[in-house]
């Protein structure tokens, strides 16, 4: 079944604020809530959906994850790259959710075990698509791109308190994150361990949080970055940005950011590795004589000698005219291939000098007896 739209699921419009976001979850969570629709089975799923997209959409860390890339961000749990950010993966699943909503609690209190979150987390890497033409691709290129992304709150430095307010031991659990239940039962007595409602299971609670942040400790940025391409890239090409990524939790590093390269297209080039392949026509009259013919490299146009009696596809190599080699090697080819372009409206003047030509003893055909003894020797050692 295809996964509705967090946005469609709270009714909200996609640059909704966070207040606009915490009171359509709030509406909705107390129509669907299960404790007031006990005969309605299907109200359990959409709050469950509701639940699920107020989680995502309320962080913004996450939330720029999803607007960036949908569902698919929180696909592959834990794994790297672009969706490496998991939306669940900090509280084993919905159970140990709870804290800053009294429904939470009710509903998700008991299940699930507790889990201390004061492990610091590398942020989530972040991936980057760039399209660069031929020459950027082949000489370097530098350039600003913006993305949008979370950093450390500058204000409290992710500490999630305003400055100089205290962070304490948590009262309700004792700083140790978690809080025991017993409950005695017909069947005996059941204690049960879930995260303190309290502290979200950390052990601290922040007295007064980050008015910058709203004590999340990271804020949205669209940031803009200075990327330098190498010369001699090509397409499938990653370039690895350290530390530019997504911010890290909990004082850990932030990911990092990755250029995906594609090169377009040249409409006369084509690149082999580093080097570069063009074809460029030349008349019958220049393939004959020999000429000296102009070609076009990356860096400007260039004289090339052909000689008379020059055959179409005969290649030519302009050394040291193609592509540096990213890693410093040096620098590719350029192969020029000819190919020779019969005219196709001669004037009668014209086709009276080539007949001339071909009464002259010359009629430029192949070779008919070599050319034809070759064909039947082929053909009579395939009898
Ligand atoms: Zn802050
Ligand atoms: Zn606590």
């Amino acid at each position: 079944m295809a996964k509705r739209d967090y946005y469609e699921v709270l009714g909200v419009s996609r640059d909704a604020s966070e207040e606009e976001i915490k009171k359509a979850y709030r509406r909705l969570a107390r129509r669907y809530h299960p404790d007031v629709n006990k005969d309605d089975p299907e109200a359990e799923a959409k709050f469950k959906e509701i639940s699920e997209a107020y989680k995502v959409l309320s962080d913004p860390k996450a939330r720029a994850q999803y607007d960036r890339f949908g569902h698919a961000a929180f696909d592959g749990a834990g794994g790297q790259g672009a969706g490496g950010f998991d939306p669940f993966g900090d509280f084993g699943g919905f159970g140990g959710f709870g804290g800053f909503d009294d429904i939470f609690d009710m509903f998700f209190g008991g299940a699930g075990e507790a889990r201390r979150r004061s492990a610091p987390r590398k942020g989530a890497d972040l991936r980057y698509d760039l399209e660069l033409s031929f020459e950027q691709a082949a000489f370097g290129f530098e350039t600003e791109i913006e993305l949008p992304r979370t950093e450390v709150c500058g204000h409290c430095h992710g500490s999630r308190a305003e400055p100089g307010t205290a962070v304490r031991d948590c009262p309700q659990c004792g700083g140790r994150g978690e809080v025991r239940e017993s409950r005695q039962t017909a069947f005996g007595r059941f204690v049960s361990v879930h995260p303190c409602p309290r502290c979200r299971g950390e052990g601290k609670v922040i007295e007064t949080p980050c008015r910058e942040c709203r004590g999340s400790g990271v804020v949205s940025r669209r940031r803009k970055i200075k990327v330098k391409i190498p010369a001699g890239v090509d397409s499938g090409f990653r370039l690895r940005l350290a530390g530019e990524g997504e911010a890290g939790e909990r004082g850990g590093p932030p990911g990092d950011l990755y250029i995906y390269i594609t090169v377009r297209e040249h409409e006369f080039f084509r690149r082999e590795g580093n080097d570069v392949h063009c074809e460029v026509p030349v008349s019958f009259v220049q393939a004959a004589l020999g000429d000296e013919i102009e070609v076009p490299t990356l860096s400007g146009t260039v004289k090339l000698k052909i000689p008379e009696g020059t055959q179409t596809g005969t290649r030519f190599r302009l050394r040291g005219q193609g592509i540096p080699d990213p890693r410093g090697y040096g620098r590719g080819d350029q192969y020029v291939s000819v190919r020779v372009v019969t005219p196709t409206r001669l004037t009668s003047r014209q086709k009276e000098l080539l007949r001339e030509f071909v009464r002259a003893g010359g009629d430029g055909a192949p070779e008919e007896k070599s050319f034809f003894g070759r064909v039947k020797d082929a053909l009579k050692g395939h009898a």
